[in-house]
């Protein structure tokens, strides 16, 4: 592990990871257009969620999330931990979010209890996820302990800090209102990310390659018949597109709506899926159609569970389940 000192600091550390665009005040130019999509976190453990349910960063969208790469038994990044007690509060308003990823380097911190211990005695109230495998490490090309991310509203990685915070903590903060005060996405918002590359086919390939049952719902918005398609799959998976094969949801995020749909609480990743309002006046719905395919998958409302709320309300045919892990 390589601890930092505080004599290093963070942007020499960037320039020398060849790491300087990410130092890109934060603007709605080209270059924050195309900052880097951050990558989603993953493990079960969480503290400080309710319930312990997992956080997504797609679930974030529309928020500023700050993410902080650390491990209890690391002095330096121990020293950042009243930086980010003032961050939650100040920016409580605002609902900026600090993440911990605690990701461990030795036996005695890998022991999600000895973390607990520490987050109780510290009054750490924010939520942590713990990252025993190392695997968020791996996903976010991890290197130094502690090292920050301010995530945008579109969930883009807009700023990262390496190192003690001692002496830019005022410049990181500055970071943090500047992304407060950009607006929030739309559904076809210019600040959408396009991660996803579209496919397009003729209607005469659809029709040839679907199921008449998915090509009625995905190619003509149809609405299967509830209990007709929403098996309980006992193992962990992905549910992907029947269209295009895209994925689109985790089965930790499906729940029992009691509807007879497959029911998510969120996509996989934010992009996952588009959004789009159908009907007028009081038959307002939106809509969710497959990001690559533009296939129609399903609608959205307000009354799903935490922690987002939301009920991505899914016609299972347009549905493939593969199982993972
Ligand atoms: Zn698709």
């Amino acid at each position: 592990m390589t601890i930092l000192t505080k004599t290093l600091g963070g942007a020499a550390i960037l320039s020398a990871l060849g790491l300087a665009t990410l130092t890109t005040p934060p603007t709605r130019d080209a270059k924050a257009q195309n900052a880097a999509t951050a990558p989603e976190l993953v493990g079960k453990r969480w503290f400080n969620t309710p319930q312990n349910q997992p956080l997504t960063l797609a679930a974030r969208r529309g928020k500023v999330t700050v993410v902080e790469f650390w491990t209890f038994g690391c002095s330096n990044c121990r020293a950042n931990l009243p930086a980010y007690a003032r961050w939650q509060k100040k920016f409580a308003a605002q609902d900026v979010a600090i993440i911990g990823v605690h990701t461990p380097e030795t036996d005695y911190e890998r022991d999600p209890k000895n973390v607990e211990k520490f987050l109780r005695e510290q009054n750490i109230t924010y939520p942590v996820v713990t990252d025993e495998s190392g695997q968020n490490w791996r996903r976010w090309n991890q290197q130094y302990w502690p090292t920050v991310y301010l995530i945008d509203k579109v969930g883009r990685v807009r700023h990262q800090h390496i190192g003690e915070l001692q002496g830019e903590e005022a410049s990181v903060t500055k970071y943090i209102e500047t992304l407060v005060k950009e607006p929030a996405p739309t559904a076809k918002s210019p600040n959408r990310r396009t991660k996803v590359s579209k496919i397009t086919k003729t209607d005469a390939e659809w029709k040839a390659e679907l199921s008449p049952a998915a090509y009625n719902v995905l190619r003509q918005k149809g609405t299967e018949r509830p209990y007709s398609n929403d098996a309980k799959n006992p193992q962990h998976g992905v549910y992907t597109c029947a269209g295009c094969g895209q994925e689109l949801f985790a089965s930790d995020a499906k729940f029992d709506s009691g509807t007879g749909w497959p029911s998510f609480y969120q996509p996989i990743e934010a992009d996952a899926v588009e959004e789009e309002v159908d009907g007028k006046f009081f038959m307002k719905r939106t809509e969710i159609l497959c990001a690559r395919c533009e296939g129609h998958l399903g609608h959205v409302f307000n009354d799903g569970p935490a922690p987002t709320g939301l009920r991505y309300c899914m016609n299972g045919v347009a549905l493939k389940f593969e199982a993972k892990e």
